[in-house]
């Protein structure tokens, strides 16, 4: 999954448009303009991303070898849901934790954002509702490599070689913030679809899972 830093070979000079959908087939969509110098690809090992993996029964797809889940972190504008909107829903795991959009005609993970737009990114699980085998390129050509593994505990020499240690993680969080004034500059932040531009609230009640 952590392949090389170095540019692929052949790296897109336009972005693409990805398509997704959920496991039914009901809810679809595009992620507009996709190419390595506008997202961001990180991998997560945090509790909460294992949890609502092995809750949807989608560990075997959304988790490595590491329990690390591969996130690309696009514009809000990016994401845009073409068919099946009445079936997204939300949930959220702990108070603090990601907002965590899915489809729930069939229960597929599709997207992680924080609980405010304020920080745009939209981190989409790929890994669960892009169809890989149907793209002319593998996954990273499209989003470049996975760029740090984040909330990891690993020894020393291992977090080196995983990209788990602090400098990737700096370099990483600097890069995304260019990448998001870039978003911000152009206005794509505010084309969220899953927050009103007005008030900043979620389009649709997010299920609170912590208060049950
Ligand atoms: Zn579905
Ligand atoms: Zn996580």
């Amino acid at each position: 999954m952590l392949g090389g830093l170095k540019r692929w070979k052949d790296e897109p000079k336009m972005g693409s448009d990805l398509a997704f959908a959920c496991r039914c087939g009901q809810l679809r969509g595009l992620l507009r303009d996709i190419e390595p110098a506008k997202v961001n690809c990180s991998a997560c090992c945090c509790a909460g991303c294992q949890q609502y993996a092995r809750r949807f029964g989608y560990e075997d797809i959304l988790l490595d070898e590491h329990n690390a889940t591969t996130v690309t972190q696009i514009a809000p504008s990016a994401f845009e849901i073409t068919q099946g909107k009445e079936h997204l829903a939300c949930l959220q795991q702990t108070s603090k934790g990601a907002y965590r959009w899915y489809a729930a005609c069939c229960r597929t993970p599709l997207v992680n954002t924080l609980w405010t737009p304020s920080v745009p990114f939209v981190g989409v699980l790929m890994h669960a509702c892009v169809d890989a085998q149907s793209l002319e390129h593998p996954l990273p050509f499209y989003t470049g490599p996975v760029r740090a593994l984040v909330n990891g505990k690993f020894p020393r020499k291992q977090a080196k070689a995983l990209r788990a240690t602090l400098w990737p993680l700096i370099t990483m969080i600097a890069r995304l913030s260019v990448i998001m004034m870039g978003w911000m500059w152009r206005g794509e932040h505010k084309r969220s679809p899953f927050f009103l531009p007005k008030t900043k609230e979620p389009i649709l009640p997010v299920e609170k899972l912590f208060l049950k």
